[in-house]
């Protein structure tokens, strides 16, 4: 799936990515063979998605909570068609991609700095993205709440999460029907060593979001849809 040009595309990312860490802590893995699993490799697993697959030029996809790029990076090297945007609440983040952004000539990249509270509102981001990814951002009520506004009727949110997921999954019922977003699809993958078993849970989004979510600032967080 990934050829071999593709491949040193993605080593050379881990390699840019490792200077900027050094300086703005953007992730725990900081070898590169560490990066490079917990990192690409768990970003990558969104190509064997239909979903994404289905993508056509032009079409936008929405990371938030992008923190140091992932998934968003290792999927726009590797989708270049696509337009990819990357939000996070964090500029010295977004300060730290933009470099690497511009150190692989990526052409298929923005990033916008914000809370997905206050953004989701914005007619310039609202019901704008065919998929919103997010991973290691919230738990799923949260993220859902976050998610749905931005993506467009009929397309789809990707949460990055692990295998141990009843409780989650259970306490996002609400959050699920309130935002019109039912789980379509779960597509579970391997990592080498520590990682192990992993999962994409890929929800699809039916009908408008009401206009009285996201809640404020915070407030998604401190009161999760229950
Ligand atoms: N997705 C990345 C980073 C995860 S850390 C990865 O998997 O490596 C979570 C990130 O979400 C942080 O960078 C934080 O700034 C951002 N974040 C948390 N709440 C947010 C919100 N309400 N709006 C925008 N960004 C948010």
């Amino acid at each position: 799936m990934i050829d071999h040009a593709l491949e040193q595309r993605l080593h050379t990312l881990v390699d840019v990515f490792l200077e900027e860490n050094a300086k703005v802590n953007l992730s725990a893995f900081r070898t590169p063979e560490l990066c490079y699993e917990g990192n690409v490799l768990d970003s990558l697993p969104a190509l064997e998605i239909e979903e994404i697959q289905k993508l056509k030029e032009g079409d936008a996809l929405l990371d938030i909570g992008t923190g140091g790029g992932f998934p968003l990076l290792p999927l726009a090297i590797c989708l270049p068609h696509v337009r990819f945007v990357g939000m996070d609440s964090t500029q010295k983040k977004l300060d730290a991609i933009g470099r690497i952004v511009t150190a692989l000539e990526l052409q298929n990249v923005e990033l916008v700095c914000g809370r997905a509270e206050e953004l989701g509102h914005d007619a310039a981001h609202r019901a704008q993205y065919a998929i919103v990814t997010g991973r290691a951002v919230a738990p799923l009520n949260v993220l859902l709440e976050f998610a749905a506004p931005f993506t467009k009727v009929n397309g789809h949110v990707i949460a990055w999460k692990s295998m141990h997921l009843q409780e989650e999954l259970q306490e996002s019922l609400r959050a699920r029907s309130e935002l019109h977003c039912h789980l379509t699809r779960t597509h579970r993958y391997s990592l080498s060593k520590d990682f192990g078993e992993r999962q994409l849970l890929v929800f699809t989004k039916t009908s408008k979001t009401s206009a009285e979510y996201p809640r404020d600032i915070g407030i998604p967080k401190k009161h999760p849809l229950l």
